[in-house]
């Protein structure tokens, strides 16, 4: 059943679970949960496609870091950003989950506790394969390796995909054109015991349920608990990480290269799923050299202006040898870092609503990962005799390297991954969420999606937060059926 409030008020709505966002995350628990006999309030802020009025409402403040517009890199209708990602997955390296030269006591759950959920998180991506091997690579110093990506192609937008099945299924109501814009909290139990959404037509809705579940995406998340801290006298959080400890995958052109004799190090990838091996750092780099994990692809270029400037600094032989090249691209892991952070903005949206303030910050240790992303690459490429990398002179010089990276063909994937903000500990003094995603304050809020990352590793993030979407609702269905 679906029903539009901006069509009018439905009246009183009660659930076991409610689920707040009808985005990626959103849309499987509410479906997965439905399957095990639930009732399911799936309450969305959007209309059912995508409409200039409603991202009105994802505008806010961009300052430190250049970067995206934040109510360009996120999609406020049902299916949430699904509506235009590009579809590349991979799922985290075990020892992603363990860099605690990153982010100190290291993420209380390991890749185990996920690997159950990938076969069927792919599918419900859309991915028809998520397993294949990483190889060694010849001549890398060990320091390289070859990955894998997986693609949905075309990529899963999740409104289209399962609007009929959200409609379908008697035991989900989908509530489109309701923006969740407070919660109720019981003084006595520290439990949310409902949440009110309203429409900018007039129309509202209040929903109590057992358990809730915050799926808005990382920024809107994040907004929302500060909010709910505001109107709850700072309960619902209390933790100082809230919105600190925010993470992109830095996007950028590191340098173009020459390769001479026909040799193809790294073929063009700028397409999905052509080819779906990469070059990639190894655990071995990553902690000898404290880096941030990274994954390197092309994009093809006319070589004749690199190797006229190559030709002072080497042999005039390698210059006639040179049968192509490429812009060398690399997708890095950001260090967490307790300044970059999402916070309210001064200014309110319709609803009389402090807007979102994204303060991304990076640092010298994200210049050296992308410098050493580089370097590696251009080691790889005279070593094995394959050509030469002329490094971007931002990136040599490590100051501002990610000028300019905005303007890349590529880069709104790259801001489109919004990290944490309410990362996962094992204690609530190190963290916002336990190991099952529930905020350390509240006995039955959750939250589902990217903020609760405490590392972000190379890999595109939809395939880890569909897995942990599907982990939080096999927790919810042991806590339902325990009461
Ligand atoms: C251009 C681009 C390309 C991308 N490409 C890739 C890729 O190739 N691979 C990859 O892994 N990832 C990619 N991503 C990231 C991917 O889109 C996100 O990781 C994913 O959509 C996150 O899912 P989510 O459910 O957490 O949030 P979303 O999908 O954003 O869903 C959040 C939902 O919550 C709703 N909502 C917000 N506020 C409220 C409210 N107050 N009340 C009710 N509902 C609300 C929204 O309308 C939305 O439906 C890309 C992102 C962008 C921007």
């Amino acid at each position: 059943m679906i029903i539009d409030v901006a069509k009018g008020s439905p009246g009183p709505v009660t659930a076991d679970v409610c689920v707040m966002g009808g985005g990626v995350a959103g849309i499987t628990v509410a479906l997965r949960l439905a399957t095990k006999g639930y009732r399911v309030a799936l309450i969305e802020a959007g209309p059912a496609a995508p409409s200039t009025a409603s991202q009105e409402f994802y505008k806010g403040e961009n300052v430190g870091t250049e970067n995206l517009r934040v109510d360009e890199t996120r999609l406020r209708a049902l299916g949430g950003s699904s509506n235009h990602w590009g579809g590349w997955c991979r799922e985290l390296d075990a020892y992603d989950f363990n860099r605690t030269d990153l982010s100190g006591r290291g993420w209380p759950i390991s890749s185990s506790d996920l690997a159950p959920y990938l076969d069927q998180a792919a599918a419900i991506l859309g991915v028809s394969s998520a397993t294949g091997a990483d190889l060694p690579l010849a001549s890398s110093d060990e320091n390289l390796q070859t990955i894998q990506m997986y693609f949905a192609v075309p990529p899963t937008r999740f409104g289209e995909r399962y609007g009929a099945a959200l409609s379908a299924t008697p035991n989900v109501g989908v509530f489109l054109n309701a923006a969740v814009t407070s919660a109720e909290r019981d003084a006595d139990t520290g439990r949310i015991a409902a949440v009110t959404a309203r429409s900018l037509a007039g129309g509202s809705l209040t929903c109590r349920a057992r358990f809730f579940v915050l799926a808005f995406g990382t920024v809107e998340n994040i907004r929302t608990l500060l909010l709910w801290n505001r109107l709850n006298g700072g309960l619902i959080s209390p933790s100082d990480d809230l919105g600190r400890y925010y993470m992109q995958h830095l996007h950028q052109a590191l340098g173009e290269f020459a390769t001479i004799d026909g040799a193809t190090p790294l073929p063009p990838s700028n397409s999905p799923g052509n080819p779906t091996v990469f070059l990639a750092s190894t655990e071995k780099v990553l902690r000898e050299k404290g880096l941030g994990a990274f994954r390197l692809y092309s994009a093809e270029i006319n070589c004749d202006a690199l190797v006229d400037s190559l030709r002072g600094v080497v042999s005039g032989a390698f210059c006639s040898a040179v049968t192509g090249g490429g812009r060398l691209l690399a997708t890095c892991e950001q260090r967490p870092n307790r300044d970059s952070r999402i916070s309210l903005a001064a200014v309110d949206d319709a609803f009389g609503q402090s807007r979102v303030r994204l303060d991304w910050e990076i640092d010298t240790g994200d210049a050296h990962t992308l410098l050493e992303a580089g370097l590696e690459f251009g080691r790889y490429l005279i070593r094995s005799g394959l050509g030469r990398l002329r490094i971007n002179p931002d990136v040599l010089a490590g100051g501002e390297p990610l000028r300019g990276w905005t303007a890349l063909p590529s880069a709104p994937g790259a801001a489109g991954h919004q990290l944490g903000g309410a990362r996962m500990s094992r204690e609530p003094s190190d963290g916002v969420t336990d190991s099952n995603c529930r905020l350390w304050a509240t006995g039955n809020l959750y939250i589902a999606g990217g903020a609760v990352f405490r590392t972000s590793g190379h890999a595109n993030p939809t395939l880890t937060i569909t897995q942990l979407a599907l982990r939080l609702s096999d927790e919810l269905d042991r806590r339902l059926m325990t009461g």
